[in-house]
């Protein structure tokens, strides 16, 4: 495949743009290459600068669950901006789409509506903070909870890409007060907890592990969390931005059937738009402003153009009674697909899969955690990303990286990926 037009274009980027990009894990700095400039996408496909046409596993990192430009939430976008993109006043819509996310997502009766996840994973750690009146937090080596200071310590995917897991500009007195704790690994929190009495205000993680690969929870791993909270006076926060809406459509609180205190979501509550949210029962949301003392604001939080994406996204979803069992059966065939091919070449290799969420890992180990993770060969990932690429399939350019299904993907597109992975499996 030809990426002339991409290449002239990450050219010009790169003179006004720090390396080229507004996000790092575009700019394929781990796979090598020229990064593919997108011009549109249309269901399960997106079509590059050169006319090129991939099949997309990336999905914009999540949010497109339902497929590219999906009719019902480009509508509600066309139909909005007409209206008027910006008030800087509540609008009607916003309460919908807050009534439709309380009525989907169990144990929680207030959510606020914000711009990325970064930003409501953010506020839900000041939130915490503010109501236990407690400053320390812990968080799972390779979570990633968006960008935020307190969260840039052994931060997943994008970071660890990089090989900035801890990013330069965090303050010490900032990271002093996120403890790290190995991810399925319910003795070591238990560890920090004693060491720490009185001093933690939030566990945070990913309930499904997704800046890793796809990592799912061990059986009682998540109980064992919920219970040590409880004796602790700690509140757990899912960051449910990857996995909100998207493995249940009460997420990961409804799939594993265990509570948490507040719940971050992004990505698909958007439809596309940049939206975040957090999510809580009464009692903690309403230590918020302007109820309450916890400061937190934003000039164009509650978006109308966003807002009619999510809620057209939302409705889809809590109409569709089959998605998600069609999601996971597109994801297991491909799972199944994937694996005949490497086995059939020898090739070493460890699939996670939960849901509409999907990791290759080269490594022969169970992969549960960062480090078990970070094992697999990077060099095998190189050919096997750009072998795919060459066929035409659009795998995210890092092997911490999930892979998101969407229903647009229809059985021959399974076929044809699995198809690209036999091609290239005897040269990997
Ligand atoms: C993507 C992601 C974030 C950050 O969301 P942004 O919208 O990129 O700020 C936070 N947490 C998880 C689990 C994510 O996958």
């Amino acid at each position: 495949m030809l990426y002339k037009r991409s290449s002239a274009l990450f050219k010009a980027a790169k003179d006004v743009i720090p390396g080229g990009v507004n996000s790092p894990v575009r700019a394929f700095s781990a796979v090598g290459g020229t990064p593919i400039f997108a011009k549109s996408a249309k269901g399960a496909y997106v079509y590059d600068e050169d006319g090129n046409r991939f099949i997309d596993y990336i999905n914009s990192w999540g949010p497109m669950l339902l497929g590219h430009a999906f009719p019902p939430v480009v509508d509600a976008v066309v139909e909005k901006a007409k209206a008027g993109t910006s008030f800087g006043m509540p609008t009607a819509l916003e309460t919908e789409i807050a009534e439709l996310a309380v009525s989907m997502v169990p144990n929680i009766d207030k959510i606020r509506f914000v711009n990325s996840g970064t930003e409501a994973c953010m506020s839900a750690v000041r939130l915490a903070r503010g109501f236990t009146k407690k400053d320390k937090i812990i968080k799972f080596a390779g979570c990633y909870h968006g960008h935020s200071d307190s969260f840039l310590i052994a931060a997943g995917s994008g970071a660890v890409t990089l090989g900035t897991p801890n990013s330069p500009g965090v303050t010490e007195g900032t990271a002093k007060d996120t403890l790290l704790a190995k991810y399925n690994d319910l003795s070591n929190v238990k560890e920090l907890v004693e060491a720490n009495i009185n001093e933690i205000a939030a566990i945070i993680i990913e309930p499904v592990a997704g800046n890793m690969g796809c990592i799912p929870p061990v059986d009682g791993f998540l109980e064992g969390l919920r219970a040590i909270c409880d004796a602790n006076d700690i509140l757990l926060i899912f960051d449910e931005v990857m996995t909100g809406f998207r493995l249940a459509k009460g997420g990961v609180q409804e799939l594993k059937n265990v509570d948490a205190d507040i719940v971050c979501f992004g990505k698909v509550v958007g439809g596309g738009l940049p939206v975040g949210a957090f999510a809580a029962r009464d009692e903690i949301m309403n230590h918020l402003a302007p109820l309450g003392p916890v400061y937190q604001a934003g000039t164009l939080s509650g978006n109308p153009l966003a807002m009619a994406a999510g809620l057209a996204m939302l409705k889809s979803i809590d109409a569709d009674k089959g998605l998600m069992n069609r999601l996971d059966e597109k994801t297991k065939y491909l799972h199944n697909g994937i694996a005949d091919a490497l086995n059939k070449n020898k090739v070493t290799h460890t699939i996670n899969r939960i849901g509409s969420m999907i990791s290759v890992h080269f490594s022969e180990d169970a992969v549960v955690d960062f480090d078990s993770s970070a094992k697999g060969n990077n060099e095998t990932f190189k050919k096997f990303f750009h072998g795919m690429l060459d066929k035409g399939i659009y795998i995210a350019p890092s092997a911490f990286e999930t892979w998101f299904i969407t229903d647009a993907l229809t059985y021959l597109d399974l076929n044809e990926t699995i198809a690209a992975v036999e091609a290239i499996a005897k040269d990997l």
